[in-house]
């Protein structure tokens, strides 16, 4: 299926800072900056909480009536509204202090974390507050296209249930799948959920769910999360590395994603680290997955007929534990490919840290001193200290948690830009 040019519903984001605003005519770039305009005032409002509009006025460098008329008609999208301040004893005398707020209660975003045997859904409010958190079980950890977008809408609705206004108080809904996917066009070259190679996914959501919906690599959704509430707070340049049933890699340089033009980069898990190796799910042979993720384990492990055949990460480290040289084997073998992963890693990018993620793995072989060894032989500049490596283990609601907040941001420029075209 060929890769539609039209973009739907893609990273709003991008053209808000210009990078890929097509060429317009002068009333378009006078839309595009007033929807931007809105759109910082927007993001300077749910970044501190509560604001002014004074406050906004000198966060922002914007005039006051800029600010009254910008924030005046984001109260009349609904997206902001009024609370009452307490003034200070002070200044009790004149007119009570007013701040602004991201409305509540009116819009919702859903974040959805897809994995083999379920699927996380979460359901923020506008202003980020978590309304449900919901586990629901897949049939098939790999479907078609169809059965995907159908099991997704399917518990969109489950998830929706307890919901003041159901499902139809979405505005939008994030999705995170493992796999190559060019987020712009929600356009699946390949991942570990579907059947399918080249999945189209724009118009079977399109029909499947009454919102817009957004379509992330998975990796990048976790790098997001860490960004916004995790271990990379107030950091600009970092990389995440997933590990689970394969291994996933979100970059974030100068404080955003980096995508890659076709959303095709940041394979990490499919770099070749043997000539002509082992076989990888995705079809080539010497991927470091197929060596690192759980499944690569244990058909190792099956393959060096570890003495008692694990069915899990745990089993094989019990065993190796136990005195099993074969299990240890494995281990060490799948830590010193790792390393020399993040070794290549480090001399590409030159990261601040590099966290390490994963909501069911077990990182012990590939956080030891001997891993850590061999990445420090696998760097070039020998003399510096590694980047700081850490080991961040959460929950898969907590890869639904970045789904969603990308949602929010995806939904708010979507908000301001709608705005825009009707005029206001
Ligand atoms: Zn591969």
């Amino acid at each position: 299926m060929p890769k539609p040019k039209s973009s739907g519903y893609g990273n709003e984001m991008k053209q808000e800072s210009g990078a890929t605003t097509p060429r317009r005519g002068k009333a378009g770039a006078a839309l595009d900056a007033r929807a931007a305009t809105r759109l910082r005032v927007l993001n300077c409002i749910r970044n501190t909480g509560e604001a002014s509009r004074t406050d906004i006025a000198a966060a922002l460098r914007l005039s006051p009536a800029t600010v009254t008329f910008v924030t005046s008609g984001l109260m009349a999208g609904g997206l902001i509204e009024e609370v009452a301040q307490d003034p200070p004893d002070n200044a009790r005398r004149g007119r009570p202090r007013v701040a602004l707020r991201v409305a509540r209660g009116r819009f919702h975003v859903a974040g959805i974390k897809v994995a083999r045997q379920s699927m996380s859904v979460l359901i923020l409010d506008f202003d980020g507050t978590q309304v449900v958190e919901k586990e629901v079980p897949l049939a098939e950890a790999r479907m078609s296209a169809e059965g995907l977008v159908a099991a997704i809408a399917d518990g969109v609705k489950v998830a929706c249930t307890g919901l003041p206004g159901g499902i139809d108080s979405l505005a939008g809904v994030s999705i995170g799948l493992a796999g190559q996917i060019d987020a712009d066009a929600r356009f699946v070259h390949w991942s570990s959920s579907l059947t399918e190679r080249n999945a189209d996914l724009a118009p079977l959501l399109s029909r499947a769910l009454p919102c817009p919906a957004f379509v992330e690599n998975d990796a990048n959704l976790v790098a997001k999360a860490e960004h916004l509430f995790g271990e990379a707070r107030g950091l600009t340049n970092f990389l995440v590395v997933t590990v689970e049933y394969g291994v996933g890699l979100g970059i974030i340089l100068d404080g955003q994603i980096f995508r890659g033009e076709r959303g095709c980069g940041a394979e990490f898990g499919h770099t070749k680290v043997v000539l002509d190796g082992a076989s990888c799910q995705c079809g080539q042979r010497g991927c470091l997955e197929a060596y690192v993720g759980s499944y690569a384990l244990l058909r190792e492990a099956h393959d060096a007929h570890v003495v008692t055949t694990p069915t899990a990460i745990d089993d094989l480290m019990t065993a190796a534990a136990g005195g099993d040289a074969r299990a240890q084997e494995t281990l060490d073998q799948s830590g010193q490919i790792f390393g020399m992963g993040l070794s290549n890693l480090i001399n590409l990018f030159d990261p601040e840290r590099i966290i390490l993620a994963g909501a069911n793995y077990r990182f012990d072989h590939l956080y030891t001193e001997e891993v850590m060894a061999r990445i420090g032989r696998g760097v070039v500049n020998v003399d510096a200290p590694l980047p700081d490596i850490r080991v961040h283990q959460w929950g898969n609601i907590m890869w639904a948690k970045g789904a969603a907040a990308v949602g929010i941001e995806q939904v708010s420029a979507l908000k301001v830009k709608e705005m825009a075209n009707a005029g206001a």
